[in-house]
């Protein structure tokens, strides 16, 4: 057996393709933000970050610096292990508290990461309920899938948003078996919203559960930054709320909030919970900090608004291929695996912006773009920067602009969603 030549041959097979990941070897300067050093080969230089989910910069934030330093300072490095064998580090009890009035919930438990509160959460409740039947939308993430298949419960895909095939499928349930319906606020590739208000109605209607992803909010939408069901009033309407830490809060961890009944019973069932040491007390006082902070101020919130809203009109006035998106997500599409791979590297070269290619499977074949997320520190001058580099990467490598025929049928393609298995993120 060629082991070697296995892995090898894995590896081949997406450089064939043209989507090897290559990952930027960066450093991120504190109070620059989003000024990073990227070094490629023995050469140092400062380029600009487009593609920074520390999407309101809070991981540089001073009152979360001096949290996570405190607590350093006072507690040391490590948890000290698992929960269930060294007991919970104070920081992480306020931490809990924090997210559970976040959401208006009775409850919320802490895991090492948004894709181990996804996956172990799912699973662990679609175990609990009876002969559980799990609707989930298409395009969720990665982490949930995994969740949903490790559940080993019946599951049923829904078209993305599509309220009418949900409730085919609802309807056609037995009416006394138990649902799970699993989705998210936004939508990170696409930066569109779920119906968020009509799929409760939906759930009340045919007695479903739901769970809601709201990592691409948590912290940006919503007069507390409990994100978009927070600033629809729906929290109260959705069964369990799930969110990250490491996003808008600029930290590191997951989360769910729910009843206490449920938290407890995924506190005490999920192995993904049990079995791993808990996050360090200066991350949890980091993010607890970053949390409070936002719960109170508008200020980053409204800017990261404003400078994203400056960067789609910029961008399309510039003639380029923005795609609609509802949120502070920018997606601009490539239409190319190869193309979009290229775009990034002269952009990165030429012109010091790092910005991503996204490729399959993190979105289908067909609509491979870059996606930009704006903060609210790329100032006005950053985006003129940024509009200037896209143009001139656009023209020279010869990506079509927007109205064009190619692109067109690219955003067709994508209209049309074709199913697809998400493994980015
Ligand atoms: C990034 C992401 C996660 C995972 O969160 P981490 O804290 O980064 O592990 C979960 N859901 C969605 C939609 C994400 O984009």
């Amino acid at each position: 057996m060629d082991y070697r030549g296995i892995f090898q041959n894995a590896v081949d097979q997406l450089h064939a393709e043209k989507r090897y990941r290559v990952f930027a070897n960066l450093e991120r300067i504190a109070g620059r933000f989003p000024r990073a050093l990227h070094r490629s080969g023995d050469t140092m230089r400062e380029v600009t970050v487009w593609c920074s989910n520390d999407y309101l910069g809070m991981g540089q934030h001073d009152d979360v610096i001096d949290a996570l330093c405190n607590a350093a300072g006072k507690m040391g490095s490590g948890a000290g292990g698992t929960r269930n064998i060294s007991g919970t580090n104070h920081p992480l009890v306020e931490l809990e508290h924090e997210l559970a009035d976040l959401h208006g919930k009775e409850a919320a438990l802490v895991f090492t990461s948004g894709f181990i509160s996804n996956d172990a959460s799912i699973s662990t409740i679609a175990k609990l309920l009876p002969n559980c039947l799990i609707l989930s939308d298409e395009l969720n993430h990665a982490s949930m899938i995994e969740g949903v298949k490790r559940s080993g419960a019946e599951k049923k895909i829904f078209r993305h948003n599509d309220l009418e095939h949900l409730e085919d499928l609802l309807a056609s349930a037995d009416p006394l078996r138990a649902k799970l319906i699993v989705f998210e606020s936004v939508y990170s590739m696409d930066g569109d919203i779920a119906p968020i208000e009509a799929i409760a109605d939906l759930a009340d209607k045919y007695n479903a559960m739901t769970y809601i992803d709201e990592v691409h909010a948590v912290g940006m939408y919503g007069l507390r930054g409990g994100g978009i069901t927070d600033r629809d009033g729906l929290a109260s309407r959705i069964d369990v709320i799930e969110g990250t830490l490491a996003k808008a809060f600029g930290a590191l961890g997951g989360y769910i909030t729910g009843s206490r009944a449920l938290i407890d019973a995924v506190r005490s069932y999920a192995p993904g919970f049990i079995f791993t040491t808990a996050l360090p007390p200066s991350i949890a006082a980091a993010a607890t900090a970053s949390i409070r902070h936002l719960k109170t101020s508008q200020t980053e919130r409204a800017l990261h608004q404003l400078q994203a809203r400056k960067t789609k009109d910029a961008l399309s006035a510039a003639g380029l291929p923005v795609m609609p998106s509802d949120t502070h997500i920018v997606p601009v599409l490539v239409g190319d695996p190869e193309l979009c791979k290229k775009a990034s590297d002269r952009l990165m070269d030429v012109h010091g912006i790092y910005i991503q290619p996204i490729n399959y499977p993190t979105v289908p074949r067909g609509t491979e773009r870059l996606r930009i997320t704006p903060s609210p520190f790329h100032d006005d001058a950053l985006i003129a920067d940024l509009v200037g580099a896209l143009t001139e990467v656009w023209n020279t490598l010869g990506i079509p602009f927007a109205g064009n025929e190619s692109a067109e049928d690219a955003r067709n393609d994508r209209i049309v969603r074709l199913p697809v298995s998400k493994a980015g993120g």
